[in-house]
């Protein structure tokens, strides 16, 4: 009979499943307490020292506050990159739908379009790529983290939050796409194309 269980190697799948209080580390005030909460109170005196904590330090000299558990805290950031998910998710399916019955024409305007970023098909492309990097980069870094409740390297993942939503900023107009989108984009293309056809 083996023995050795503590020795083999966790699967991908079994270190993705340990609930988040198994992976908390110990509190750095040398209590044997794990960290607990999050400190966001810019105000507090350990703000910077110690931004995560125990239940020991959850006292008047240290972290006179409410405290944020850093399970929701966790949750939270989580939830803030699948709303942003689903939202790009919801854009990609307006524009496919919407290209189902216009894309002959968009490309044959695309084509009398002189500024390469004003194409439709280009912006197009963007709603589809921002949707694959996303996805990639949630399945990648956030999910785990996500499940261990790792608020610090969440965290450390904001600033590529906010990269993806800049990305989608140029692109929420494709939301409303419909004719008067089209007219917007192709009024002035349609009038030189009809000047060359008559
Ligand atoms: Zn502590
Ligand atoms: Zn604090």
């Amino acid at each position: 009979m083996e023995t050795n269980d503590d020795e083999q190697p966790q699967s991908k799948a079994q270190q993705q499943n340990i609930s988040y209080q198994e992976n908390l580390e110990l509190c750095s005030c040398g209590s044997q307490e794990s960290v607990m909460f999050y400190c966001q109170d810019q105000a507090c005196p350990f703000y910077k020292k110690q931004k995560i904590y125990c239940i020991e330090c959850m006292v008047p000299e240290k972290h006179d506050h409410r405290p944020v558990i850093l399970a929701k805290k966790a949750k939270n950031v989580a939830d803030e990159w699948s709303k942003l998910i689903i939202e790009v998710s919801m854009l990609r399916n307006t524009c496919n739908q919407w290209m189902k019955n216009n894309e002959p024409l968009v490309e044959f305007l695309d084509i009398h379009i002189t500024m390469p970023d004003q194409k439709l098909l280009l912006k197009m492309m963007q709603v589809e790529e921002l949707c694959i990097h996303l996805d990639q980069f949630y399945q990648q870094f956030v999910v785990e983290n996500s499940a261990k409740g790792d608020i610090m390297k969440l965290e450390q993942l904001k600033p590529d939050l906010l990269a993806f939503k800049q990305r989608l900023q140029p692109l929420q107009f494709l939301k409303n796409i419909g004719p008067a989108i089209f007219w917007k984009v192709y009024s002035e293309v349609i009038r030189q194309v009809n000047l060359r056809c008559t």
